[in-house]
This record gives structure tokens, C-alpha cells and sequence, in this order.
């Protein structure tokens, strides 16, 4: 059976005062869930300590949002495999399209965070995804299967969480349907040598269409931005009912 994760990506949100506030605020509406769904909170670097601390103990994992491929040098603003693991922090997210769109990130550097994630014990969250554009000139597959090709080279899949996010979905409440996202991550499972690996739908997942999206036989989870901000609204998520 494959595994559920239902994870929340702060992106560049949320002070260690307010990350605090929502955790205390989070974990007590977190129902008693089925073991094989694992929740994760992916934050800024700067609040991955404090919530170390006050997840210790709870069934909450903690994520960082990327990490370099050295394990230390002259990397002005990057931070390596060992500082996370040592903080500890159980999964990262890599590749996300907002990393490519601002920061240059390419399907080789992607690829390089992917090989140093796994060699230093962290679970990569792998983002793939289209542009409107692509979606349109009907290349959403062709880009998905280039972007998992390169960025998968070397890569342990059982080890692995995909994240299919389709870029035109991303914060602007237009939802892909949950049906074709069923299919988008049919086509990528259809391409990895592990079958087991979790895939995950992003893209304007909220309270309201949780139900909807998990109800599809592809989708093993979600990777939440906006409303993963809101303790009462991601708890809601994790404890979707079937
Ligand atoms: P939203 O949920 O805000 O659309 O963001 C999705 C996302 O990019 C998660 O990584």
C-alpha cells in the first residue's frame, strides 16, 4: 500500500513567534489519523530549530524547503544535508517551480539536491509541474516526462515523494480538476520504476476540495501553500475524510 503525506510548504512565511502560535493551535485538532499518513510541515530554515522542539514526540515530521548539494563551502545563503539532519529535519522540498521560476534552479541542480538529500538521510519532495503555456500547447507530458528524466538520474525511488504542481494552479485558486490531476499522476507513476512511490497534488488545495482530491485513486497526498498557513484549515486537511 502506498504511503499518504499530506504536506504543508510555508514557503517564505511565518516568524518563529508565529510558527509557535500555529503549532499550538495545530496539533491539538489533529485527529488520531491511519498510520499511513504521514503529515509534514516544510518551513523557512530560520524556524526549522524552535519546531524541531516542539514536534519532538508528536506524529509530525518537519521539512526544509531545499538543500545544497556540498555538504559545506563557499556557498553564500545555502544550507547542507548535515545541517538538517542534525537539527533533525525528515524531508525537504526540491525542484519547486517557484526555485526554478526566481532562483535559476535547473533539472541538473535539482537533480544534484535530489542525490545529496538522499545521501545525507533526507526525504526529497520532488515538484514537477507545467506552465499555463505548456498546458495549452499540449506539452503537459512531454514536459512532465523531460523534467522526471533529468531529474531523476541516479535517484533512489524508494526514497522519493513526487509533487505534481501545475505551475497555473499555484496561489491562484484555479484547482486543476481533481480528475485530470488523477491522470497527469497516472502518467507520472507510469514512469518510475518503483510504484510505490508516494504522488502528491499541489495547486490551490483547500479545506473545501480536500475530500475531492483524495478521493481519486492516484493522488496519495497533497503539498499545500496558502492554506497550510492557517492551523485550523490544514488540520482540516490532514483529517480529510474518505
Ligand atoms: P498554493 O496551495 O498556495 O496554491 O501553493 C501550492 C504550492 O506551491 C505548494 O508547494
Amino acid at each position: 500500500m502506498r504511503k499518504i503525506v499530506l504536506a504543508g510548504n510555508w514557503k517564505m512565511h511565518k516568524t518563529q513567534a508565529e510558527s509557535l502560535e500555529f503549532v499550538q493551535a495545530f496539533l491539538p485538532q489533529l485527529e488520531p489519523t491511519p498510520a499511513e499518513r504521514t503529515v509534514v510541515l516544510c518551513v523557512p530554515f530560520t524556524n526549522l530549530g524552535i519546531l524541531a522542539e516542539k514536534l519532538k514526540g508528536t506524529r509530525v515530521n518537519l521539512g526544509a524547503q531545499n538543500v545544497h548539494w556540498q555538504d559545506q563551502g563557499a556557498y553564500t545563503g545555502e544550507v547542507s544535508g548535515p545541517m538538517l539532519t542534525e537539527i533533525p529535519v525528515q524531508y525537504v522540498v526540491i525542484g519547486h517551480s517557484e526555485r526554478r521560476e526566481y532562483f535559476g534552479e535547473t533539472d541538473e541542480t535539482v537533480n544534484l539536491r535530489l542525490k545529496a538529500a538522499q545521501k545525507h538521510g533526507l526525504i526529497p519532495i520532488l515538484c514537477v509541474g507545467e506552465t499555463e503555456q505548456q498546458r495549452v500547447n499540449g506539452e503537459t507530458e512531454s514536459h512532465i516526462r523531460s523534467q522526471l528524466d533529468r531529474d531523476l538520474v541516479g535517484i533512489d525511488q524508494s526514497q522519493l515523494v513526487i509533487a505534481y504542481e501545475p505551475i497555473w494552479a499555484i496561489g491562484t485558486g484555479k484547482t486543476c480538476d481533481s480528475k485530470e490531476a488523477n491522470r497527469v499522476i497516472g502518467l507520472i507513476r507510469s514512469q518510475l520504476s518503483n510504484q510505490d512511490v508516494p504522488i502528491q497534488y499541489g495547486g490551490s488545495v483547500k479545506p473545501d476540495n480536500i475530500d475531492e482530491i483524495m478521493a481519486q485513486s492516484e493522488i496519495d497526498g497533497v503539498l499545500v501553500g496558502g492554506a497550510s498557513l492557517d492551523a485550523p484549515g490544514f488540520a482540516r486537511i490532514v483529517n480529510y475524510s474518505v
